[in-house]
């Protein structure tokens, strides 16, 4: 059933998710702070207002889609000193766990249903309404998020509570960033040893070495033709966000008391392939860090 939703942070994610809603029939009014947002969006049909609040005005759900943790908050905080009881407010931003069980907290003490609803996919998936969505929060307010996600995305699941689709993605993205260092290490082990890529890759492909990072996202260029590797490395998903995902994974783990000694590796090596320059590439190329050929 068409609705009118207010979308918060119309960004390289927010803007075509945005504008995936517009398509689905919805009427959706926006803000971001950066106009070359704005415009994009108004260009997909979206109705952009002048403030996070009016765009929150009379709708019956709120996505936001934006940074980091303390954005959510506070956006939330000024949302539900405005919004009516009832409204659904979803946030689908990546944050940190405790940044997402305050937002909800909020929510809560305004009478107002809520889920965090981060989402993989990236930007190809923004666009082409391919994303999954993993969400926490009660069941009630799921249920009613469940169709509106499902226009933005082709998977949608109920992780559990307040916070569990946060816990959800960043889970995910350390076995992804500790995969794609494991891979990456192979293929340069490899190359020293004299073997092909396509040897290891057809080896490993259907062998115990097996995992996304190597069949769907090959770190060298050829055995996956879409992958960033055949493209420059060229993103695909950024490693400086593939370094926020870790950062956040080991915050969770320090507070939750959990050992992830691979996980801190590998968020100190993201640092490190960030810190020499190359945050803006695909976070497979950490390959050419790990053979020492790129980033010496
Ligand atoms: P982005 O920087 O392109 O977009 C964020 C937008 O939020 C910007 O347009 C910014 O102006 C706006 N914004 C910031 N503070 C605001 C405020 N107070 N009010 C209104 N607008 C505000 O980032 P993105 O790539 O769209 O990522 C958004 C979220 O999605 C992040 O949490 C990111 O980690 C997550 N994510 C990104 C990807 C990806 O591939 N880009 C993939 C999965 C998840």
């Amino acid at each position: 059933m068409a609705q009118t939703i207010g979308f918060i942070g119309l960004g390289n994610m927010g803007g075509p998710m945005a504008a995936n809603l517009v398509a689905a029939g919805h009427r959706v009014l926006g803000f971001d702070l950066a106009p070359s947002s704005l415009e994009a969006a108004r260009a997909a049909g979206v109705t952009v207002l002048g403030s996070a609040a009016e765009a929150a005005q009379g709708v019956d759900t709120v996505v936001t889609m934006l940074p980091a943790g303390r954005h959510v908050v506070e956006v939330w905080s000024a949302l539900c000193e405005s919004v009516p009881a009832g409204t659904l407010l979803i946030d689908s931003s990546t944050v940190d766990v405790e940044s997402a069980r305050r937002a909800h907290a909020l929510a809560e003490a305004r009478g107002c249903p809520s889920i965090d609803a981060p989402v993989s996919g990236g930007t190809g998936g923004a666009k082409a309404g391919t994303l999954t969505f993993m969400a926490g929060g009660a069941a009630e307010a799921f249920a009613r998020a469940e169709p509106i996600l499902r226009q933005m995305g082709k998977a949608v699941f109920h992780c559990g509570a307040a916070g569990a689709g946060q816990a959800a993605k960043i889970c995910n993205n350390m076995i992804l960033g500790i995969s794609m260092i494991g891979v990456g290490e192979a293929f340069a082990l490899g190359e020293k040893l004299g073997l092909s890529h396509q040897a290891l890759f057809d080896v490993a492909s259907v062998s115990s070495g097996q995992c996304w990072s190597l069949t769907s996202y090959c770190p060298v260029p050829g055995p996956v033709p879409a992958s960033p590797a055949n493209n420059d490395y060229r993103p695909g998903f950024a490693a400086a966000l593939m370094l926020k995902d870790l950062r956040l994974a080991q915050a969770a783990a320090a507070a939750a008391g959990a050992a992830t000694p691979l996980g801190a590796e590998a968020a100190q090596l993201y640092a490190l392939f960030d810190a020499l320059g190359h945050g803006g590439e695909d976070f497979s190329g950490i390959i050419r860090m790990l053979r020492g050929t790129k980033a010496g």
